[in-house]
């Protein structure tokens, strides 16, 4: 469906603010060869981008040095020593048989796959063939009880194993692991009649819909679209639920926990109209899609892109958390919305959510991980004086599974699934980026083997030097994401002219490619400052928020708990550096207080001494500022008043800090005339 790249997608984005704003379309033609008479959607509709086969996109530079931290960290080693997920009633153990094991092995799948490791794909191969070689004839996973579809049992945990189990299959093109799935799956279509779904799998309906249209796409069998109908008929309504206020409403602190405001069901269901659009081509599901994140942003919204819930949705005060597992599934979902619709601002938003709030709330070894992170996190320690609206006291210490173990079996989707998502191809045989890290990707258009690799240190860097080589020549489209904020972005190839690009787009660049194509990509990253909760100012450069780099002292806690033998231990993290600066900024043009530097991307990328960049800006200490409601970097409304000697402090990505400060409180200037009387 050409017409889907000539679309021109018109952003306005509000200056400074990473808002997703409204989009407006003009698209050529409603219709589809694939669309049936009289409109009426027959089969799947195909998504603006798809996928590639899990492996077709490989990891370089930077990120395969961040994979490779995550498989020597939690992620490769989960197994060995956690029950829950070692002992896994899924893999015959007696430990718990629900979410766990299928949420670890949804990770660490395409992890293994993405750096493909021997040692990890082996473990992989080794569990997977546990599950499918336990499959009941019933089509019922182990774990479950023999009374499952007679009694009223909850379904989601069963979406959750064949969404993960198809990317086996993806991956290694095993025949049994696809046949499993499809029982599976019809197991399910009954059951769905005899206990309707209910709590998780009701809200979490959507998730069943990935493995139905995988299969689908492999066998084209009508039922498995019955059956994603039927999930769909018992699942929660979303658009319902954001059309009335209570969405809105911040959770009160101790408030009442809510199935429709839990802040991972939240980050899940972004992707359900984009699910929901492949099945019936509604355009009430495009608009909601977009509509969801304004409400979220709107009510809820955080300087990285995330919501904050903890574990309800938590309101705009930068000290409220945000759970791991939302930051891992919204990720999940960006990539099944930029897939779908081929929205550019989806493909801007996930990467904002992926090198910000998603190593920010890790140990920079990825061996210890929050339940919770904060945008303004002054310090994290047990603390039964919190300002969580349900979790308990130890939400923000980084350890093995602060708080609950959700996050300790489910963050590892993060990284993989980004690195996997970073091209697709387009319906006429094309290419898309539509994040940008270092990385590798192999298809095959119109039947010619290509390739397409990506040098580059952004997002600490604003150039990408995209190589494009193919085995004969052939035509195709090279389709460039040019972010929003990108003014003045350019594209120059040898000893072509440059060209300018036009920011919040998808850039076509269609050419007969022959041999060795080099691209090169300039995205100028001006500094910003956005404007923020209680008048507060977050500064931004590119895809990267900053905060103010604090020192830290980490000290270990909870050592006589179970499990915490090192390196999988819990940490408690002090300031040992001021941080209750204001910043000074030109109130005219904020950008020109802001000074950057880059330095070498470290070893450890999202560590505090492996800042790619930094920033420099002029503060003043705000002794005024003390904790509000018994929480440390609580902003009240400004202007703040302080006669502290001005100061440069150096803030560094918000995915390199451990505790930080991110939306600083505006600090009431000197009047140009006062400025002449001193
Ligand atoms: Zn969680």
């Amino acid at each position: 469906m050409p017409q889907i790249n000539r679309r021109e997608f018109l952003t306005s984005m509000a200056a400074g603010t990473s808002a997703m704003t409204a989009v407006k379309k003009s698209r050529a033609a409603t219709s589809s060869p694939s669309q049936g008479p009289a409109g009426r959607a027959a089969g799947l509709a195909d998504p603006a981008f798809r996928p590639l086969p899990l492996g077709a996109v490989k990891p370089r530079g930077w990120l395969l040095r961040q994979l490779r931290i995550q498989a020597a960290g939690l992620s490769g080693h989960l197994d060995e020593f956690w029950p829950d997920v070692g002992q896994s009633k899924w893999f015959g153990g007696q430990a718990e048989g629900w979410e766990r094991a299928p949420y670890w092995l949804d990770g660490f799948i395409p992890l293994a796959f993405l750096l493909d490791d021997a040692g990890l794909k082996a473990k992989a191969a080794k569990y997977v063939e546990y599950i499918v070689a336990h499959q009941r004839p019933d089509g019922w996973y182990g774990p479950y009880p023999e009374d499952a579809v007679a009694k009223r049992y909850d379904m989601w945990a069963i979406l959750l194993a064949d969404k993960m189990l198809v990317q086996y299959h993806d991956a290694t093109g095993d025949e049994r692991v696809l046949r499993a799935v499809e029982k599976s799956l019809r197991a399910i279509l009954s059951g769905l009649d005899k206990t309707p779904l209910y709590d998780w799998g009701r809200y979490r309906w959507f998730e069943g819909l990935i493995p139905a249209f995988y299969v689908y796409e492999k066998t084209r069998e009508s039922w498995l679209l019955d059956l994603a109908r039927k999930l769909r008929s018992q699942g929660f309504d979303y658009p319902a639920f954001y059309a009335a206020e209570d969405v809105t409403v911040p959770t009160p602190r101790r408030g009442l926990w809510k199935w429709g405001k839990h802040v991972v069901n939240t980050g899940m269901a972004a992707k359900a109209a984009a699910l929901s659009w492949r099945l019936g081509r509604s355009e009430a599901d495009r608009a909601f899609a977009v509509k969801m994140i304004e409400i979220l942003d709107r009510h809820h919204g955080q300087a990285t892109g995330i919501f904050t819930g903890d574990e309800c949705l938590a309101g705009k005060n930068p000290v409220q958390g945000t759970e791991l597992c939302a930051v891992v599934e919204f990720l999940y979902s960006l990539e099944h919305l930029v897939s779908v619709f081929g929205d550019p601002l989806f493909g801007d938003r996930l990467e904002k959510v992926a090198f910000n709030a998603l190593p920010a709330t890790f140990s920079p070894d990825m061996w210890a991980h929050q339940y919770d992170q904060q945008a303004n996190q002054i310090q994290c320690t047990i603390n039964p004086d919190h300002m969580w609206t349900t979790n308990g006291p130890e939400s923000n210490l980084y350890g093995l599974e602060p708080n609950y173990g959700c996050c300790t079996a489910n963050m590892h989707q993060g990284w993989p699934k980004f690195a996997a998502h970073l091209w697709m191809t387009t319906p006429d045989g094309g290419i898309a980026a539509v994040a940008y890290a270092p990385s590798e990707a192999k298809w095959m258009s119109r039947g010619t083997p290509a390739a397409v690799s990506v040098e580059t240190d952004y997002p600490f860097r604003e150039t990408i030097h995209i190589t494009v080589r193919t085995e004969r020549p052939v035509r195709f489209p090279l389709v460039l994401r040019v972010p929003a904020w990108a003014e003045g972005a350019t594209l120059k190839i040898a000893r072509e002219e440059e060209k300018k690009l036009k920011p919040g787009t998808f850039h076509r660049l269609e050419r007969e490619f022959r041999g060795v194509v080099e691209v090169n990509l300039r995205f100028p990253m001006k500094g910003r400052v956005a404007p923020r909760y209680n008048e507060a100012a977050a500064v931004e450069r590119g895809p990267l928020v900053f905060a103010l780099k604090i020192g830290e002292s980490w000290t270990r806690v909870n050592a006589d708990k179970p499990h915490r033998e090192l390196p999988h231990g819990d940490f408690e993290v002090r300031a040992t550096t001021p941080w209750n600066y204001g910043l000074l900024l030109d109130e005219t043009d904020p950008a020109a207080s802001l000074s950057f530097e880059e330095r070498p991307v470290g070893d450890k990328p999202f560590s505090p001494e492996g800042a790619g960049v930094v920033a420099r800006v002029k503060a003043k200490k705000i002794p005024t500022w003390r904790p509000a409601h018994g929480w440390a970097g609580e902003i009240a409304p400004g202007p703040y008043e302080t006669r502290e000697p001005e100061e440069t402090v150096e803030l560094i990505p918000y995915g390199c800090t451990n505790i930080r400060v991110t939306e600083f409180p505006r600090l009431r200037q000197a009047s140009p005339a006062s400025k002449a009387d001193a």
